[in-house]
């Protein structure tokens, strides 16, 4: 018997990572995926391990920044199921730069994807959650929802507005059995952090192979990358019947980072 038989869950960005492991993880715990990604290979990919594995999935191509991509991907979850209980708003992308030379085009599809794209899956998801009066609505935001690093404006912007805008809905919807939370981790071993090794380096003026010890793993009191199943385990938490209490936080799991 697992923790979520019965449920039915989407989860954005998870062609790939933290996405990746999130779904992987509530797939375990019996709920049935809808894995949403902008990139059909990897998202596919996803879908195919979970359904190896014995578990129900279907991949969804949509672009979360795009509304009517994201409406018409949560009817498509709910209807594959029949019910959609669990949404897990983790779709993301990095991009670091000063501010004084941020491409302006890639501020807007930060913002567009993280915060925009939070905004609309939950639009789209609680009319579900609230006609069964249970659901829950895991935010994957960060540590820089919560605290600044330099070269990040967007990225902190849309992180904080994701915690911010997390406290909102956990507001509106508290009483119908829905709960939305925020999961806010350090680094986390994902291609997103690989591939800013090179952006940092270049920012920092430090050689590429410094960056994870003198930049990453600086804030960090524990000194190691977390691992995509850690924050997974935390987020089937929220999920849980056990955390019906627990709803308009922003949950850390940073390594210390915010205890200094
Ligand atoms: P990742 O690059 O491995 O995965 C991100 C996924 O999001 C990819 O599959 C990508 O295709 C998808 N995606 C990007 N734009 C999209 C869009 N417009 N529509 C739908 N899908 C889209 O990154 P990750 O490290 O697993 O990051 C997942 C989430 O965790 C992000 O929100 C990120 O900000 C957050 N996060 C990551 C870390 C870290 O250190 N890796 C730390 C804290 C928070």
């Amino acid at each position: 018997m697992g923790m979520l038989d019965g449920k039915a869950a989407v989860v954005t960005g998870a062609g790939s990572g933290i996405g990746r492991a999130i779904a992987q993880a509530l797939a375990r715990e019996g709920a049935a995926l809808s894995v949403a990604d902008i990139e059909e290979g990897g998202g596919q990919a996803t879908a195919d391990a979970i359904v190896r594995s014995g578990g129900r999935a279907q991949f969804l191509r949509a672009d979360v920044s795009r509304s009517e991509d994201v409406r018409v991907m949560i009817a498509q979850a709910a209807a594959a199921f029949g019910r959609l209980d669990i949404l897990v708003n983790n779709a993301g992308l990095q991009h670091v730069a000063p501010i004084v030379d941020y491409p302006e085009d890639r501020w807007n599809v930060l913002i567009g994807v993280m915060l925009t794209g939070t905004f609309l899956c939950t639009r789209y998801a609680l009319p579900h959650m609230i006609e069964r009066q249970w659901g829950r609505v895991v935010n994957v935001a960060s540590a820089h929802g919560l605290v600044a690093s330099p070269f990040k404006s967007a990225y902190v912007a849309a992180k904080h507005g994701v915690v911010g805008f997390t406290k909102v809905a956990a507001w509106e919807v508290a009483g119908s059995g829905v709960t939305v939370n925020a999961v806010c981790p350090g680094y986390v071993r994902t291609p997103l952090v690989e591939k800013q090794i090179a952006d940092q380096a270049r920012v920092h003026a430090i050689p590429e192979s410094d960056v994870v010890t003198r930049i990453m793993l600086e804030p960090h009191a524990i000194k190691r990358m977390i691992e995509p199943d850690e924050v997974a385990a935390m987020v089937v938490y929220l999920c849980s019947d056990a955390a019906g209490m627990v709803t308009g936080t922003a949950l850390t799991m940073d390594a210390g980072w915010t205890a200094r």
